[in-house]
């Protein structure tokens, strides 16, 4: 039996950043994850100013790769175009380095890492939480978070009919020039877009709507002259719609907390870890040290109704003939 203050489930940006910032403050922790590291996740990988700029602040003088990108291309409804270069770049990332490189920041804390899957949750009458690894394994906790993404065992405990998500598909390409390109069109359901995003060596290009399959992503792929390749899909979670717990937290993408209208993960993934963190280390409950992330969500998920109606298509196609409105707007959305 091992015993452990804080077990955190999912070494992915959320569990890792969460971990390190537990560690950092003395607090004893587990971190667990059922895959190999380095492993891949996929993802389009891009890191927004707002994500950057706070990794820098959460965990100062990390070093990982990245290419910087300035230019994006917007395409709506392949009637109206523009481009236009943004005031700090998104850096975009390969997940399997990045987040092996995260994992690596709490390691060199001396932050205690295991491989291994989750299994059962039982919450035993002394308040504390014994947890069965698949291996066999027990651990003793008072709190665990879960970070174990949209698919979150942990989340199953709390809300055992807990749906899916979103379907995102995303394939590989050779590299084409370093300008991000966005593809809005009201063919694709409400809250979907295409997208390519240029890393060092290729490009990742994906698409992803309420109802994604493979079929509709190859159709999307030829509408888009973008050669067959091996497509990989991942569901994105997205709902809030799971009780709150005292001793078991739920972030990054298993709490449902990836952007409602961009579906971008990370940055949120950085903010709840840190939330967790704070709600552990000064005993004051998550709903609070949280709140300001259930606010964003809850106005997204308004907004986003806004975003994709055929109105906004119309207010979009017409400022495409003035980039520099979209710049503006863009910018300050990428500032948080
Ligand atoms: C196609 C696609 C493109 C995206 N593009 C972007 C983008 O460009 N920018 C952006 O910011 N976001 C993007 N996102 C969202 C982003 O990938 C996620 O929000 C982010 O990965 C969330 O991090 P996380 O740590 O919460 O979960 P994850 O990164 O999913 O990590 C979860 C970890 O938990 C582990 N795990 C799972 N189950 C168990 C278990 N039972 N026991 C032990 N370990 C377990 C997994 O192995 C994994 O390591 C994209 C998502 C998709 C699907």
């Amino acid at each position: 039996m091992v015993r452990t203050d804080v077990l955190i489930v999912g070494a992915g940006p959320a569990g890792s950043m969460c971990a390190y910032l537990l560690k950092k403050a003395g607090v004893d922790c587990l971190l667990i994850d059922h895959a190999t590291f380095p492993r891949d996740k996929i993802c389009g990988g891009g890191l927004t100013y707002k994500t950057w700029h706070l990794l820098d602040q959460l965990m100062p003088g990390f070093r990982y790769d990245y290419n910087p990108v300035t230019r994006i291309r917007l395409s709506v409804d392949g009637k109206a175009q523009c481009t236009f270069d943004i005031e700090h770049p998104i850096r975009i990332v390969q997940r399997k380095l990045f987040d092996h490189a995260l994992l690596q920041q709490y390691l060199a804390l001396g932050g205690t890492f295991q491989q291994g899957a989750l299994g059962q949750i039982e919450e035993q009458p002394d308040g504390s939480i014994a947890v069965t690894l698949k291996s066999g394994q027990r651990i003793t906790c008072q709190y665990i978070v879960g970070a174990d993404g949209s698919n979150s065992q942990v989340r199953r405990y709390l809300k055992p009919d807990t749906d899916r998500g979103i379907l995102a598909m995303e394939q590989y390409m050779e590299k084409q020039d370093d300008c991000i390109e966005v593809l809005l069109s009201q063919s694709y359901d409400a809250g979907g877009y295409f997208y390519r995003f240029p890393n060092q060596s290729f490009d990742v290009v994906g698409f992803g709507d309420y109802t994604t399959t493979p079929e509709k992503f190859r159709r999307i792929m030829q509408e888009n002259n973008i050669p067959e390749g091996k497509a990989r899909g991942a569901y994105i979670y997205s709902s809030l719609d799971y009780p709150l717990h005292p001793h078991i937290l739920l972030i990054g993408d298993a709490g449902g907390f990836a952007n409602r209208i961009t579906y971008e993960g990370i940055y949120n993934a950085f903010c709840t870890a840190q939330h967790a963190a704070t709600a552990i280390i000064t005993h004051r409950p998550f709903c609070d040290t949280n709140a300001p992330v259930f606010r964003r969500i809850r106005r997204e998920e308004t907004l986003c109704k806004l975003f994709y109606s055929p109105f906004s298509f119309t207010i979009l196609r017409w400022m495409c003939h003035h980039p520099h409105l979209i710049k503006t707007i863009f910018d300050r959305k990428m500032r948080g």
